[in-house]
């Protein structure tokens, strides 16, 4: 059974979809003014871990992730470049799903953009309007968080001491300073020309109208999961509940989950402290993209995780032996079927699963995987694992793979053209009847054809060069 922590509730709690098999997950997706760096990634990698858990136990998953293609960053931005904002906008979103592709995130079925969804938001602040929980200022149309009672209740904020009639255009504002919120704001002459014409007035949405508007018309008024970082607890995810419960009614949303930061010496990665990495930059300097996802997933997902290119070297050393391990299973031939293999295989198998029902404790998971490879590799060399065992396992090795994502199915054994085959046989004729020149000379030609032969205790095996 599945836990996962509820920062509604503030516990760990089995989770049930609301229709049985079926998930809907929502992720708060980019702002897509500029490229996102791996603290970004971080966020989405935790809700790719969880989808792709969710997914490994046979549930169907439908994953939404808004692109914030409109607000005050990408406005300033597009007019500081003379670009119109679609311009500017569909560059970041396309260098986005690369990234994406980079860290073996798996795209969401649907990734809605703002601005193609401004109708959907309008009518939503109608009905907010309609039942008076929305009012209009001079400067947009505002949301009167005194009239929701349950306002507060997810990131535990108490708004007693607040002032009657506080607002915040800003869609971003500190903690503790819970005002009422933009759902529309009126056109201003700093945002030029972006605006929509609506039954509301000439403007533009504000944020948080936008994820409850796009989450509901994709997953319903009432779905499962919502995740962000941390940082989204208050005032986003706090307002996306005011506005969608007030207007269906029903709860929103059943589980909302949180992942904590990913640090640079102590200190929040982020673009306003400058002290961030894009994917780009990692790779440029020939960083290896899956090492940056170990990285990012070994470190439970509710707890900080420092950056330091000394963990990326060991999260690159952990792939290797992985690899290693998973070409080295597709080699053994020999070994009898052992009942202590058979015990192991059974044992990691819970042992994984254990862990990462436990709120997806994937520190646990990969420790427990490490002490099973070394089992297994030991078993190898002492020719103590069949090849019908190694089958298993490496079948096996995969299905924690579609959790992991760690590219370990791409791992293979190398495909031997039948030229080079044939000269391998020869020279081990050769080397049988002692006739080691021409056994040399042999090697020297298949390195010609750019592969290299190694010896090892298992027979000569072959590399590419
Ligand atoms: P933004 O584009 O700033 O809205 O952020 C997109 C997502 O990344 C949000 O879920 C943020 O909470 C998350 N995020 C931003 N910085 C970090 C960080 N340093 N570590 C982990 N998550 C982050
Ligand atoms: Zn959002």
């Amino acid at each position: 059974m599945l836990k996962l922590y509820n920062t509604l509730t503030r516990k760990k709690e089995a989770f049930k979809p609301i229709r049985d098999g079926y998930v809907g997950l929502y992720t708060c997706g980019p702002t897509v003014y500029d490229y996102a760096h791996i603290g970004n990634f971080r966020a989405y990698i935790a809700s790719d871990v969880l989808k792709k858990y969710l997914l490994y136990k046979g549930l169907k998953v439908k994953h939404v992730m808004n692109l914030t293609d409109v607000d005050d960053k990408t406005i300033a931005k597009s007019q500081k470049e003379n670009i119109p904002i679609k311009q500017l906008t569909d560059k970041y979103i396309k260098a986005f799903f690369k990234d994406l592709k980079a860290l073996n995130i798996s795209e969401a079925d649907i990734f809605p953009r703002a601005t193609e969804h401004i109708k959907e938001m309008v009518e939503l602040v109608k009905k907010l309007l309609a039942i008076n929980i929305a009012y209009k200022s001079e400067d947009g149309i505002y949301y009167d968080i005194k009239k929701f009672k349950g306002y507060g209740k997810l990131s535990h904020f108490k708004i007693g001491k607040l002032k009657t009639g506080a607002r915040i255009r800003a869609d971003l504002y500190e903690k503790h300073e819970a005002r009422d919120f933009a759902l529309w704001k009126f056109w201003t002459k700093e945002d030029g020309n972006v605006f929509w014409k609506t039954e509301i007035g000439k403007g533009r949405p504000g944020w948080h109208i936008e994820c409850s508007a796009m989450s509901m018309k994709y997953l319903g008024e009432h779905f499962d999961i919502h995740t962000g970082g941390t940082d989204l607890i208050f005032p986003h995810h706090e307002n996306e509940i005011a506005q969608s419960e007030v207007a269906t009614g029903k709860k929103f949303v059943n589980f909302w989950i949180h992942n904590e930061w990913l640090l640079v010496e102590g200190k929040k990665m982020s673009k306003s402290l400058g002290n961030y990495y894009t994917l780009r930059d990692l790779l440029k300097k020939r960083y290896n993209a899956r090492a940056i996802r170990y990285l990012l997933i070994t470190t439970h997902y509710r707890q900080q995780l420092n950056f330091t290119f000394k963990g990326l070297e060991a999260a690159k050393q952990a792939i290797k032996r992985l690899d290693e391990f998973m070409l080295k299973l597709q080699r053994t031939k020999k070994g009898e079927n052992e009942a202590k293999i058979k015990k192991l295989i059974e044992r990691i198998k819970e042992d994984f699963e254990k862990a990462l029902d436990d709120d997806l404790d994937i520190t646990k998971a990969l420790a427990s995987l490490f002490v099973f490879v070394r089992e297994i590799n030991k078993a190898m060399d002492k020719n103590k694992l069949s090849e019908e065992n190694a089958r298993k396992i490496h079948n096996l090795m995969l299905k924690f793979n579609s959790v992991l994502g760690l590219g370990l199915d791409k791992v293979q054994k190398i495909r031997i053209p039948e030229k080079i085959k044939k000269l391998m046989k020869e020279r081990e004729e050769a080397r049988k009847k002692k006739n080691f020149k021409k056994a040399d000379k042999i090697r020297e030609q298949i390195k010609k054809e750019g592969y290299i032969i190694e010896d090892t205790l298992d027979g000569p095996q072959i590399k590419e060069i």
